[in-house]
């Protein structure tokens, strides 16, 4: 290893960041060459002092409850601004709302609409035919509507194993 290259990587190798073999490498260096070690040693008792001068420094009392009051201000000041941005939102919306609160309002006047009709044939089809008859139709449909929910999710079970095979 040639002085520049070890002089580029003495940082590195100080802070532990450095594979074996390149620790090693570096450490044959510094038997070879007197001033790369020495650089190393610099290096190293200036780290050392920068540590030691930074742990003299006292904690100024209180920083701890600050630190905690601010992180606590800033998240109820984020909260706050959560709800502010929900309720625009909400403002914001609410025609839309209320188009489709009309929309469903409909629907639901379409369906109670047809549910009448609906009714009304049946009362007029049991005044007609026999109950019997009806009884068995009203078996029928429901032994259709389970038989036809079960092919409908083989179907789509299947569906998603040839996506996932193809
Ligand atoms: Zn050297």
């Amino acid at each position: 290893m040639e002085c520049l290259q070890c002089m580029e990587r003495i940082s590195e190798y100080l802070d532990h960041e450095l594979s074996m073999t390149e620790c090693e490498d570096i450490e044959d260096h510094f038997v070879e060459c007197s001033d790369c070690l020495n650089l190393k040693n610099e290096l190293n008792t200036l780290c050392e002092a920068t540590r030691l001068s930074i742990e003299s420094i006292p904690v100024p009392l209180g920083l701890t409850d600050k630190i905690i009051l601010s992180i606590q201000a800033e998240k109820q000041r984020t909260s706050k601004n959560q709800w502010l941005t929900a309720i625009f939102l909400l403002l914001l919306s609410s025609p839309l709302l209320l188009l489709l609160t009309r929309a469903f309002s409909r629907v639901f006047y379409l369906l109670y609409v047809i549910g009448t009709a609906i009714g009304r044939s049946l009362m007029t089809l049991f005044s007609v035919v026999s109950p019997w008859f009806i009884l068995s139709l009203g078996i029928f449909s429901v032994i259709v509507v389970i038989t036809s929910a079960f092919v409908i999710k083989k179907l789509i079970h299947d569906f998603q194993l040839n996506e996932v095979f193809q």
